[in-house]
């Protein structure tokens, strides 16, 4: 393991009118970093009177922002996609210390979350209605998208960025005004995120960020009558919660939940390629990646030798402080998350998994999980029906892809899934029979803003990437107008 001296970090305050503030009650909440375990910084702490302003805000910059033309709100989105870009090395070595994750993947987040604001920019420039040929000759019947209204959302920490860039970006391009709770546990990258829109020149009130207790700050915001679209990402249970809430107040809602991504490994699939793709995408953030690959479904003629392959790989990652130039996997976000790996290591051991590597906490001071590879894991393992959220790969044999797609489609998750396969027949039967949001075939996971991104079931509804994302922030308005 290594380790390496901690860079500044910034205390974070509330956005509330373009204007970072304390919370009116003075309050704060302590935020830690995960390689030590020690503080190193503060967050303010919303009450209701700073929710109420930061609201009154919203509905003020709604009101600026919806009638700012498309190609201004794109301008001034790119000028801050710009911003991000130049400082994510600063934004970077942030976000390492507060989430844990390895500098290289913490600045690539700030490049990637750019790569998303620039797309989005550019998309609101084409929200398009429509000319309906009309019944009467006299009149016109027209379709108009209008931004559905000021946004409240929530957001985790596993992507401190990311998780925001994708809201932040269909919101703002559509018209409305964005209001974020953003994770306690990692304030500050979201803050800086935040300070490039302000720096862009973004309107006042456009943009709000607020941290607090969540549970309180959602069942304010939601219900509120300024508020009119909810997003949320986090787990199911939570994202059930939020979005009963916002059904029983009428509230549009888009909800990115848990997932427990199949990786279907087929008897022809190129090993080297399934290790070195899916093993990566494994390991990244800890395994604390809501599309992680979670339960390896291998065919049992090339289980061993996979097995082998991913564990090699398991073992070879330098677990370490995320600021250390040779770490390539940091240490969980949130001590939360070091107990629920013993607790699944527990489980299954006592299920008869079999521990090839890891299955440890490692050392004493910081919240360092070794990279672990599991085999021959029963059914009934707790790690092959709930959600790790960790650097756990599962390992289960199959013996044909029926009984594959069966197992990947028989828990109530579908985010993510991956296969590798070299037989067009059965990429085709996985492309149409694997019940998941995102699929990805013979490659590692690339989730462009381009393309959809979501889940199915319990993974939740609505997308954050692609078209379909901006249409979650807008209305389609008709408009039948004859000549007086
Ligand atoms: P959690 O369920 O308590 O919280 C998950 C997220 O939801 C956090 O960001 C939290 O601040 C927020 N949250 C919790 N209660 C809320 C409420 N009432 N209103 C608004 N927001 C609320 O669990 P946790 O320990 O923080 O994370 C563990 C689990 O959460 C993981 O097992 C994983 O399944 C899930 N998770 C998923 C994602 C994702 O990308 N989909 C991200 C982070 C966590």
């Amino acid at each position: 393991m290594t380790t390496t001296a901690t860079t500044s970090y910034p205390d974070t305050r509330l956005l509330i009118n373009n204007e970072w503030c304390d919370a009116a009650s003075g309050k704060t909440l302590d935020v830690f970093n995960p390689a030590t375990g020690k503080v190193i910084g503060k967050v303010a702490h919303a009450g209701i009177p700073d929710l109420d302003r930061a609201l009154e805000a919203a509905q003020k910059g709604f009101q600026v922002w919806r009638k700012t033309p498309a190609n201004e709100r794109a301008a001034i989105m790119r000028k801050a996609a710009g911003l991000l870009r130049e400082r994510a090395d600063a934004i970077g070595r942030i976000l390492t210390q507060e989430q844990g994750k390895p500098f290289v993947e913490a600045r690539g987040e700030a490049v990637a979350g750019a790569d998303i604001i620039e797309w989005f920019a550019d998309e609101g420039r084409r929200t398009y209605g429509r000319i309906i040929p009309s019944r009467n000759l006299a009149a016109q019947s027209l379709v108009i998208k209008e931004p559905v209204g000021p946004v409240a959302a929530f957001t985790p920490w596993n992507f401190p960025i990311n998780q925001i860039v994708r809201k932040i970006g269909a919101a703002l391009a559509s018209g409305c005004s964005f209001l974020c709770k953003a994770p306690e546990e990692t304030p500050a990258s979201p803050a800086a995120l935040l300070q490039c829109f302000v720096d862009a020149g973004i309107p006042a009130g456009v943009v709000g960020l607020v941290y607090g207790n969540p549970g309180e700050i959602s069942s304010y915001l939601i219900p509120h009558p300024v508020i009119r679209k909810v997003t949320f990402t986090g787990s199911t249970p939570v994202g059930k919660q939020l979005a009963a809430l916002a059904g029983q107040h009428m509230k549009r809602a888009t909800m990115e939940l848990g997932g427990h991504a199949p990786v279907i490994v087929c008897a022809d699939a190129d090993l080297k390629l399934a290790v070195k793709a899916a093993g990566a995408a494994k390991f990244r953030n800890a395994g604390q990646v809501c599309i992680s690959p979670t339960r390896f479904l291998v065919h049992n003629s090339v289980r061993a030798e996979f097995a082998k392959l991913l564990t090699a790989q398991a073992e070879g990652l330098k677990v370490g402080d995320g600021l250390a130039e040779d770490t390539r996997m940091g240490p969980l976000a949130n001590p939360r998350r070091l107990s629920a790996m013993a607790k699944i290591l527990e489980d299954a051991r006592a299920v008869g998994a079999k521990v090839l590597t890891g299955g440890e906490r490692i050392g004493d001071a910081g919240n360092f999980f070794a990279p672990t590879v599991l085999d021959e894991v029963p059914l009934n393992a707790d790690v092959f029906n709930n959600e790790p959220f960790g650097p756990i790969a599962a390992i289960r044999g199959f013996d044909s892809l029926d009984e594959a797609i069966a197992e990947a489609n028989r828990l109530p998750y579908g985010l993510s899934g991956y296969a590798y396969t070299s037989s067009i027949k059965n990429a085709h039967q996985l492309m149409q029979d694997v019940e998941v949001g995102m699929l990805w075939i013979n490659q590692p996971a690339t989730p462009t803003p381009e393309a959809p991104f979501g889940g199915v079931k319990d993974s939740g509804y609505g997308s954050e990437g692609g078209p379909e994302a901006m249409e979650a922030y807008l209305v389609a308005k008709a408009v039948m107008m004859t000549a007086a």
